[in-house]
């Protein structure tokens, strides 16, 4: 089966592998959809650091065709969304509602839970990002990593509450807690921070202000639910402006650029929330003031995953899209096939898609 391989920094390329049996506890899936998300470009780069050769991809939907042996939950026809991180629904965070940060994943990236991979190149075995590498024409996935849906749901549209949307949406709704009439302000409107934007106007935020530097993006953010859209060198007036000097109640930065955080919690007014959703470099800093921060009584926080558990967010989210509140389906810029691959990437570095889609036959 054809499969994207990152071969080594900055080398990827579509390639014929072969895809072992599900073990137990285990499916295979055929997938419908892949979307291409900042972070698979981030195994290529060296950004998230890992091991070659691996198969990216972890924001999926698809179809289950095979189950290993112990699965009751999942049978082959099932529609199901791939979740990059494992529920396993008896950890501690999973029993504190925190299935994000599940302990189930493996400590090692790139294998399945057990610590080997179903992913291999004639003799050689392939590693396999997130327990999935769904960028393939199957994949074998943890059972605890799929959500079943309704089968009216769109596959495509659904692919993308795997990781973009749910990771924005759930920033707003989960994580900060968006409240009714308030202004919130993100920077970065790509993919995540269009969900994030969706996310507040779901939650009845007053003001929704976009900042991007480019103005492309900030006229699709205001097909999303911006009220307000701006570059950085105007977020600062507008926000004291729709405020009353008070600055944002919340900030999201989605980008993972230290300046950005900086300004995303510079624009935030005391009492507020910041919420950081971005992933910056290993090797960077940002800085609070000491003095500030608890005289302000900030709330500077990061997000994982929308603060999301799959297995009760996935269908939350559908619902949204259902009764029309969350649009997916205008979140698909582009669809390409796996051997465009390349475009695609090409697509996602020059900030061209809201999201764009690998679909398979
Ligand atoms: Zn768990
Ligand atoms: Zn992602």
């Amino acid at each position: 089966m054809k499969a994207v391989v990152a071969e080594d920094i900055g080398q990827f390329s579509v390639q014929d592998v072969q895809l072992d049996a599900p073990k137990k506890g285990e499916v295979r899936v055929k997938m419908v959809a892949t979307g291409i998300c900042r972070s698979d470009w981030s195994v290529i780069s060296g950004t998230i650091p890992t091991e070659f050769p691996i198969v990216i991809g972890h924001e999926g939907a698809g179809i289950v065709v095979e189950v290993g042996s112990d699965i009751d939950s999942l049978a082959p026809g099932d529609h199901v969304i791939l979740s990059f991180v494992p529920e396993c629904g008896e950890c501690f965070f999973c029993n504190n509602s925190q299935a994000y940060l599940c302990a189930s994943k493996n400590e090692t990236f790139g294998y399945m839970l057990d610590g080997t991979s179903r992913l291999h190149r004639g003799d050689e075995e392939l590693r396999v990002m997130t327990s999935l590498g769904c960028m393939a024409e199957e994949c074998v996935a943890p059972a605890i990593s799929c959500v079943k849906i309704d089968d009216d749901i769109p596959l495509n549209s659904a692919a993308l509450i795997g990781c973009g949307v749910m990771t924005g949406v759930g920033a707003a709704l989960n994580a900060a807690d968006v409240q009714p009439g308030t202004t919130v302000v993100v920077f970065g409107c790509g993919g995540i921070g269009l969900s994030a934007i969706q996310g507040a106007r779901i939650a009845g935020a007053a003001n929704v202000i976009a900042v991007d530097i480019l103005p492309k993006k900030l006229e699709v953010a205001k097909t999303f639910g911006a009220t307000h859209c701006c570059t950085l060198d105007g977020a600062q007036e507008t926000i004291l402006e729709l405020t009353e000097n008070r600055g944002a109640d919340y900030c999201f930065e989605a980008v993972g650029n230290t300046e950005l955080m900086q300004a995303a919690e510079m624009c935030t007014r005391a009492g507020g929330i910041c919420t950081v959703i971005g992933v910056g470099k290993m090797d960077e800093q940002f800085v609070l003031n000491p003095f500030m921060l608890p005289i302000q009584a900030k709330v500077v926080q990061g997000t994982m995953y929308g603060n999301c558990n799959p297995s009760t967010d996935f269908p939350k989210l559908l619902g949204y899209y259902r009764s029309g509140e969350l649009d997916l389906d205008g979140m698909i810029t582009k669809t390409y096939s796996i051997d465009e691959v390349e475009q695609a990437f090409a697509d996602l570095n020059a900030g061209s898609n809201a999201r764009g889609v690998i679909v398979f036959d």
